[in-house]
């Protein structure tokens, strides 16, 4: 069948890039290759143990059912008493909770509530590749906004006044940042929130790498700063990538009660609830949460030792430059002195050297490609050498 039979919207949606990639490197090792794998954008370590016996015992004792379109009650409000002592909550207000099928579905239910035909949603580059997707499913308009690594990856004030116009609903953030691991301090944050504020716009805070920091970095979430602010920013997390949760596909929302009730809606009728035995394994984590700390504080180990001898080894190739990253798993340094497109130099890294990288131009960012070091030592030394081989060739 041709492809006239399709709608609008499956005619524009570009497939996953990151998945994309994953899926060829997978299909390499398959077929026998000895590939080195950087495009993972998940935690390589297993599910903390207590949390995935509390999801065996709920199977066990029948949890098999619907559950209640927006989540457990129970943990709406265990997650509800914590964003309400994080100050992101004014009250422990469960009914402004929403847990959804995985972080990405929040996203998604985040800006089809609010966004529409007509509205401009102001996106800062590198972005994570769905949110121009989702904006376009929504039928609004992605207004991207590039910040390079000479400002350390994060939009200035300036640049966000610059790009707002009467058009403009909501402005997405990510600090965390899933492609560039910078983070947003504090004063960077509540300069965008204060704009954001005086111009009447909604904000999307994914906070899903909140949990995921380095060298003693705070994690700021815009919707505390004040009351106005817990009024107008969507906060989106999710289990995934916190507690290497990502096939059990739970996210959260928080929002005021006219956005969160509308989310509920939406996620009543296009999903129903997430996966009714997963929630008790997310009760879990979130009832226990000092166990839940402990076990991300050992993964962080990991992850902080893998950054820095990655970081190490990427800066120490003639051509690349790469900024120390606080957050999440991922490095992003800039190719662009080789005269390669991204596309190009990530597709004959593949090719050549069997090392698989993500191309910055999928994060709106050409010149630059992203490195997850959610994978062993072994792949980092063996990849690391291997991308050296392939730049000095390129020379
Ligand atoms: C991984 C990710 C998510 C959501 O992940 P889920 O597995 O759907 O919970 C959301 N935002 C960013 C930036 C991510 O990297």
């Amino acid at each position: 069948m041709s492809s006239e039979y399709l709608s609008p919207w499956a005619k524009n949606i570009a497939p996953s890039p990151t998945l994309a990639v994953d899926a060829k490197a997978k299909a390499l090792k398959a077929a026998g290759e000895d590939v080195c794998g950087f495009g993972a954008g998940e935690p390589d370590f297993d599910t903390p143990q207590f949390i995935k016996d509390a999801c065996a015992k709920a199977l066990a004792d029948g949890k098999t059912k619907y559950a209640a379109a927006p989540g457990l009650p129970e943990l709406r409000q265990s997650l509800a008493e914590q964003y309400h002592q994080q100050g992101v909550l004014a009250e422990a207000n469960p009914a402004q909770v929403v847990v959804s099928p995985g972080g990405k579905y929040s996203c998604y239910l985040a800006i089809l509530a609010t966004c529409g035909p007509g509205d401009e949603v102001l996106i800062p580059a590198p972005y994570w590749v769905s949110y121009p997707e989702m904006v376009k499913l929504a039928g609004a308009t992605p207004k991207v906004v590039l910040a390079g690594d000479d400002q350390g990856f994060k939009i200035t004030p300036e640049q966000v006044k610059e790009a707002i116009t009467p058009a403009t609903k909501l402005i997405i953030l990510n600090s965390p940042s899933n492609p560039t691991g910078c983070l947003y301090d504090r004063e960077e944050m509540e300069a965008i929130m204060d704009l954001a504020i005086s111009k009447n716009l909604l904000v999307m805070s994914d906070e899903i790498y909140e949990y995921l920091l380095y060298d003693g970095s705070v994690h700021h979430r815009p919707a505390s700063f004040c009351k106005e602010a817990q009024d107008r920013v969507i906060t989106v997390s999710g289990f995934s990538k916190t507690f290497s949760m990502t096939g059990w596909r739970l996210g959260t929302l928080v929002a005021n009660p006219t956005i969160a009730k509308a989310v509920a809606n939406l996620q009543s009728q296009t999903s129903s609830n997430a996966t009714t035995f997963a929630q008790y394994g997310a009760l879990a984590a979130v009832q226990n949460w000092e166990d839940s700390m402990q076990a991300v504080n050992e993964m962080l180990v990991h992850f902080d030792r893998r950054r820095l001898v990655l970081l190490d080894g990427l800066n120490n190739i003639p051509g690349i430059e790469c900024l120390r990253s606080q957050g999440a798993f991922y490095l992003f340094p800039k190719v662009s002195s080789f005269g390669l497109s991204s596309e190009e130099f990530s597709a004959q890294l593949l090719d050549q050297e069997k090392v698989a990288v993500v191309s910055g131009h999928a994060f709106g960012a050409d010149g630059y490609i992203r490195l997850s070091y959610a994978t062993s030592d072994e792949i980092i030394q063996k990849g690391l050498s291997r991308i050296e081989e392939f730049c000095s060739n390129l020379k």
